[in-house]
């Protein structure tokens, strides 16, 4: 397969959507089981044993003849979100097919290419549904859950074929991994501003997200003083500014974000008396999470006690940092080497697949650069130069394993 070949399924692919507008490929739609239906054409095209799992998977195995063989794990996912970019998940799958197709020699070990059916969670809100299934991770109290029109997670899979019975059959035992690689688009600026095509992903940033409620006072914006005001959106507005002044001293580890802001019964002429809004903070390191939370807790609260303002601080989702494997990712590093790519580290920001399998086997993941890291967008762009370095860093990385 060449770079154009892959150009042109990713293309292929960016066509199947549940909008006429835009691409937006969510789990268990229409364009969804069109979709498993191209890619698993594609790998038995390319001579893998291809099946759709329970979940959604669409699954594609390279046999070694060795009756002791582990399996190897290459894969990305299908699934998009709403107005969607084109490589987001589909170059990873398709890079992955790629990589093992032009192998000939018997392995010694099993390769498995896996386009994962739902790494976004934008249906039913919860990631790494088909990552999960594949680790063994699954819960089926998952399958409770309801989507915008009232369908289950259960309706959902049995409406694509699946028998959620048979879901923990899915899984790859502990035992029988050999480790996991993923190559994504980066997502972000840093290889767009650094000139360089390809980067090791050290670390998948833990996150913890909460929700701040300011309260205050209402009152008349004409009557009262401004000496006298417990003015919950001020308050709020001082507090997104020390957040962002905090992160910007921590940010070799750290970074946070306030996404959403609401003014309960706001108006013009009325004093916000309610304010509330999101905190995102990330980092690769435990520590420093739970460092910057009790930081910024103190550092909010001396703000609100200064303006006589109640702080409220409610946590929404926690997720621990994950570490790429030494061993897996040293290989790589070589494989980078080989190809006269300046070696980069870098710490992904965003979750991915890699989050779910690593609770049950060692990752790695290779990220390649994008157009000013513009993700989750339909400008989402990547040069086929760096898919063509990105590759043959893959299949260097394989042939080390082999
Ligand atoms: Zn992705």
């Amino acid at each position: 397969m060449s770079t154009a070949t892959i150009f042109a399924r990713i293309q292929e692919l960016a066509t199947i959507s549940e909008d006429s507008h835009c691409l937006t490929r969510t789990f268990g739609s229409m364009a969804f089981i069109r979709a498993t239906q191209l890619i698993s054409g594609w790998m038995r095209e390319a001579g893998l044993i291809t099946y759709i799992d329970n979940i959604g998977n669409v699954r594609g195995r390279l046999v070694s003849k060795n009756p002791h063989a582990r399996t190897l794990v290459l894969g990305s996912h299908f699934d998009t979100v709403t107005n969607a970019g084109r490589f987001d998940g589909p170059l990873g799958i398709l890079m992955a097919l790629d990589a093992v197709i032009g192998i000939t020699i018997d392995l010694p070990f099993h390769i498995e290419v896996v386009a994962f059916c739902d790494e976004e969670g934008v249906r039913y809100h919860t990631t790494y549904l088909g990552s999960k299934v594949l680790a063994g991770t699954f819960d089926p109290q998952l399958l409770a859950l309801k989507d915008a029109a009232g369908i289950t997670l259960e309706e959902a899979i049995h409406l694509i074929g699946g028998c959620t019975d048979q879901l923990k059959n899915d899984s790859i035992p502990a035992a029988a991994w050999l480790g996991y690689f993923e190559i994504h688009i980066e997502q972000g600026p840093v290889l767009y501003e650094k000139h360089i095509p390809a980067a090791i992903v050290t670390a998948i940033a833990g996150q913890q997200r909460s929700q701040l409620v300011f309260k205050g006072m209402a009152g008349h914006a004409g009557t009262v003083p401004m000496e006298m005001r417990q003015d919950a959106l001020c308050c709020a507005a001082a507090c997104i500014v020390a957040i962002e002044q905090w992160a910007l001293q921590h940010r070799e580890h750290v970074v946070a974000t306030v996404g959403t802001l609401q003014v309960v019964h706001g108006a013009s002429n009325v004093i916000p008396g309610e304010v509330s809004c999101s905190l995102d903070l990330r980092s690769a390191d435990a520590a420093m999470l739970k460092q910057g939370y009790q930081e910024l807790s103190q550092l909010l609260s001396a703000i609100c006690t200064n303006r006589n303002i109640r702080l409220e601080w409610h946590p929404v989702q926690e997720t621990a940092p994950v570490h790429c494997d030494p061993l897996l990712s040293g290989l790589l590093e070589k494989a980078i080497q080989s190809t006269h790519i300046q070696t980069v580290k870098l710490v992904s920001g965003a979750g991915h697949d890699a989050v779910a399998i690593s609770t049950i086997a060692p990752v790695c993941m290779l990220f390649v650069r994008c157009f000013k890291g513009i993700s989750h967008h339909p400008l989402e762009d990547v040069e086929a130069d760096d898919i063509e370095a990105a590759l043959q860093i893959a299949r260097n990385f394989i042939l080390q394993l082999i």
